[in-house]
């Protein structure tokens, strides 16, 4: 069910929609922030878990119940980090924030710090972005000058600082704890979990990450009440709640990022959203959520037999009538991600695809797990030796025991991130590949017709 939103792009449209002037004017900018903080910790912390903000950087975990893990040290600060290292391939959506509403994350940063207690807030933009970082720094500023952001934001004595902190454009620092290694100035190489970053966080004190997104929408959810806020999503029964950026890209006629409650389904977003595939072409497949999120087939059911499955209702039916949540697309094995989808329309070859996948992971994986190192660099080879028509059907079949042994067996969900599209394309395409080891495709005919 399509239902537009725009608390956090209504000011997009408008002229100087980034600055405070028509912040405050057009959606109450900062009332909020001021709001909360003249209640009590507790109580901001309950509101937040009212919401039912599933994290939006692609995890999917609930953010008030991530603020409630933070809890007072004796002698170490508390720090909240919003992670804006937005890299996810076929993924636009913070970026739309940071460039057309920067106020909506410096409020949500005065109301979260509040929340978990602490006085400080790092935002790590990507350092490409660099309108991003012109329009944050450029919102610090307005707000600092303001009195809203300092040692009494609003007059209260609860002091609050937002600093940028640019990172250089490597997507594992996307990935929280290699983030925070690199906000300390260190390698940006992921740190084994737990310690969460809630125990033991940026400069090993406690701290909350939370993604932009995620961070910017807790103003207007704050202001409509939490429970209105959730309700809105059609799938608030499944604690998934409100409303968030939908991304659609690849072969449709409207690329775009738009605002939405939670319930759209991928055949809405695709074709009534996205104006539908280019060229009136077929759809072969869909990525629900960034590049790490396993492929859906135009043609795949959902199979949830069970009564008791929150799937049930749709079972039977196409996966593309599934709304978008986050148990809803891991109940038909993919996952929601980061709600950026990739459309690929029929034509496209799902093993060229699959090798420019992993010629991107093989060159992003940080390199500490031998899983993940060796095991991606192992995924690109043989799918480019298969495309080029010189690997046998063992190598094929090998790939999945390469994937299989990825998973589960490195630092961090990078390896995860690689395997489980790489299964998806092998499981759901077999045939295509056979294609190329029986000699009956070559790569000249291959079309990727997008880069994903
Ligand atoms: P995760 O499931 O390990 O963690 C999710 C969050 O919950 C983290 O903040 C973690 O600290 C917290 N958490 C989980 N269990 C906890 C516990 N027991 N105690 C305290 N805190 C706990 O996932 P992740 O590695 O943070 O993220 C992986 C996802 O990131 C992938 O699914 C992918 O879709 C997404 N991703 C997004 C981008 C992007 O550009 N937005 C890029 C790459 C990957
Ligand atoms: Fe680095 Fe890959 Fe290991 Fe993550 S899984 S820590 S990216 S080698």
């Amino acid at each position: 069910m399509i239902k537009r939103v725009n608390y956090l792009s209504k000011v997009y449209g408008i002229k100087n929609g980034w600055t405070l002037d028509v912040y405050e004017r057009e959606v109450q900018g900062y009332q909020a922030a001021k709001k909360a903080l003249r209640m009590t910790q507790q109580q901001v912390v309950d509101e937040a878990k009212k919401m039912n903000i599933r994290g939006r950087g692609g995890a999917g975990f609930p953010m008030g119940i991530k603020w409630s893990f933070m809890k007072p040290h004796p002698t170490k600060p508390a720090y909240l980090v919003i992670n804006a290292d937005e890299g996810e391939p076929g993924t636009h959506k913070d970026r739309t924030i940071m460039e057309l509403n920067p106020h909506s994350v410096i409020e949500g940063c005065i109301i979260g710090c509040f929340g978990i207690g602490a006085h400080v807030a790092y935002v790590y933009v990507r350092d490409e972005l660099h309108l991003s970082k012109e329009r944050l720094w450029s919102a610090i500023k307005e707000a600092k000058a303001k009195g809203y952001l300092g040692k009494t934001p609003f007059g209260i004595d609860y002091p609050v600082e937002v600093y940028v902190h640019t990172g250089a454009g490597a997507y594992i620092c996307g990935e929280e704890t290699s983030l925070l290694n690199s906000l300390e100035g260190k390698r940006g190489e992921p740190r084994l979990k737990p310690p969460f970053p809630a125990q033991a966080g940026a400069f090993g004190c406690p701290t909350t990450v939370n993604n932009l997104e995620t961070i910017a929408m807790v103003p207007a959810a704050f202001m409509m009440g939490g429970d209105t806020y959730s309700q809105l999503s059609a799938l608030h029964h499944l604690r998934d709640g409100g409303s968030r950026l939908f991304g659609v890209n690849g072969h449709v006629k409207k690329p775009q990022v738009i605002e939405l409650c939670v319930g759209v389904t991928l055949r809405e977003l695709i074709y009534d959203i996205g104006g539908g595939i280019e060229g009136d072409r077929e759809l072969l497949g869909v990525i629900p959520g960034g590049s790490s999120t396993p492929i859906l087939r135009a043609d795949e059911k959902v199979n949830a037999p069970d009564e008791k499955s929150p799937l049930h209702p749709w079972h039977g039916k196409s996966v593309l009538d599934v709304p978008l949540g986050v148990d809803t697309m891991r109940g038909i094995g993919t996952m929601l991600g980061t709600c950026c989808a990739t459309v690929l329309a029929e034509g496209t070859c799902p093993v060229l695809a699959m090798e420019n996948l992993m010629q991107f992971y093989r060159h992003e994986s940080c390199g500490q797990c031998t899983p993940c190192r060796e095991g991606g660099a192992w995924l690109f080879r043989t799918v480019t030796k298969i495309l080029d028509g010189k690997a046998t059907m063992a190598e094929l079949d090998n790939l999945h025991d390469i994937a299989n042994n990825i998973m589960g067996n490195t630092i961090c969900a990078f390896g995860e991130g690689t395997a489980m599209p790489a299964l998806g394309f092998l499981q759901k395409f077999r045939k295509d590949f056979e294609a190329y080891v029986l000699g009956e495709r070559t790569r000249e005919d291959a079309t990727l017709l997008v880069n994903l």
